[in-house]
């Protein structure tokens, strides 16, 4: 296989850890709404660096640290050559630079659809049959080391999900999966028990990625050595795409072959069955800038098998434009190869406190559309949560946020409790059924 014969070369000690937490956090983002859609805005637009320097895709915790890992690990300059991105590689100073590359026009900064319908993948907007809330959970940046608060906490997760009748879709890092079984044979099957307690309870895992990895090691095929440039022309966050294709070269149906192997692998480790439907989430939400690139990537799905899609995204990384997912009731729809885009339209974190911002501020979103709650206007829709797992044990905020800094076992269950309480209070105000993937029905499916 093509991406095997590149890591007999080398084998470099990969060690994120030391690279997430040797990160700082100079950016502290927030989520609005503008035009119904979720809106990432940079709080210090003007505290935009080079990337080098630091990064900006550590922001306040609001994604997992594990999203940060490809990021981290470039290596040479970067410049793409199997492909070529539409513009000229840009200055250094992000912000400022990207100013004249939103679409035309002031309105288009609101645009809300995503990069699936702008390059013309959208094959017509889907109804689903019932009103549903689709949580669901990135399980990502799992570490040999924190393995046991980890496995720990996602029994307590299933035992309240079972309490509360929930059913998540858990999108599970395929590449930590890989290097926790090379790594730590015991705690890695201390996690498949949590796992097959977890999909007992009524959870799904689905396949997902950050990253190429060699996939006997899950090792990343870079030097570590090689000094790190930023990665100036490229759209999105450079994550799952961009490292696959533009840094790796590697065909991306290819890739996803070996993906593929690498779940199946995990499933039968763990004991439990493959999910009647697939679904799948680029890490980073990165499926690619240009058209080319899209359709590569919607091609490497149809090949894994997957229906659902759910990482659709627009704008420019590190902008006003960049939005990740899509407004509640426009959030799903029919895309090219029989698939079906289910688009978040929610944030949640599921390690904040009560009375901490974010918690407020998701409440209040959440508050604020109408066609949720509101029971006159109440419409049939996917509303789709992305919660982080991860998020349980990071503790404050902004800069000051410490990853993995909460290795208390009896508090992380009071974050898990409360937070699915909280939970049940929306589900009963707004109505909504918690599904998962496989259980979503739209009116015109086959
Ligand atoms: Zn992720």
């Amino acid at each position: 296989m093509q991406s095997e014969r590149r890591f007999s070369q080398s084998r470099p000690r990969f060690d994120p850890d030391g690279l997430i937490l040797g990160s700082t956090l100079p950016h502290l983002m927030f989520f609005t709404l503008e035009d119904g859609a979720l809106t990432r805005r940079l709080a210090r637009p003007s505290a935009c660096r080079d990337p080098t320097q630091g990064d900006l895709r550590t922001e306040a915790g609001r994604e997992s640290s594990s999203e940060l890992v490809c990021e981290h690990r470039r290596g040479e300059g970067d410049v793409p050559r199997s492909r070529t991105l539409d513009a000229q590689p840009r200055p250094r100073l992000p912000h400022q630079a990207y100013a004249n590359e939103r679409p035309e026009g002031s309105s288009a900064m609101r645009q809300t659809t995503t990069d699936f319908e702008r390059f013309g993948f959208a094959r017509g907007r889907l109804t689903p049959q019932q009103r549903s809330w689709l949580l669901t959970i990135d399980f990502e940046a799992f570490r040999p080391h924190a393995v046991a608060p980890w496995t720990t906490a996602a029994r307590h997760w299933a035992e309240a999900s079972r309490l509360g009748g929930w059913k998540f879709s858990i999108f599970i890092a395929l590449e930590d999966v890989v290097r926790l079984r090379v790594e730590d044979d015991d705690g890695y099957r201390m996690l498949l028990d949590a796992i097959r307690d977890l999909n007992e309870a009524g959870a799904r895992f689905y396949p997902h990625n950050h990253c190429v990895f060699d996939p006997t090691t899950g090792q990343r095929p870079q030097d570590r050595a090689s000094p790190r440039a930023p990665v100036t022309a490229y759209r999105k966050r450079p994550s799952l795409f961009y490292d696959v294709v533009y840094r790796h070269k590697l065909e991306f149906r290819s890739w996803c072959e070996t993906l593929v192997e690498s779940y199946e692998s995990f499933l039968t480790d763990a004991g439990i069955s493959r999910p009647e439907k697939l679904a799948f989430r680029a890490g980073g939400w990165d499926h690619g800038v240009t058209r080319e690139d899209v359709a590569d990537y919607l091609d490497g799905l149809a090949g894994m098998g997957v229906t659902f899609e759910s990482s659709g995204s627009s704008g420019v990384f590190g902008t006003r434009s960049w939005r990740i997912g899509a407004p509640f009731g426009e959030n799903t729809f029919r895309l090219d190869r029989s698939l079906i885009e289910v688009a978040p339209c929610d944030f949640a974190d599921c390690g904040a406190p009560v009375a901490s911002p974010q918690f407020a501020s998701w409440i209040a979103r959440l508050l604020f559309r109408a066609p949720i709650w509101m029971p006159p206007l109440r419409r049939r829709g996917v509303l789709v949560t992305v919660i982080h797992f991860d998020h349980l044990f990071h503790e404050g905020k902004g800069d000051a946020r410490r990853l993995f800094a909460l290795r208390d076992d009896a508090e992380v269950a009071q974050r898990i409790d409360r937070f699915l309480s909280w939970l049940s209070y929306v589900r009963r105000l707004s109505g909504l059924t918690s599904v998962r993937f496989d259980e979503l029905a739209f009116d015109e499916m086959p």
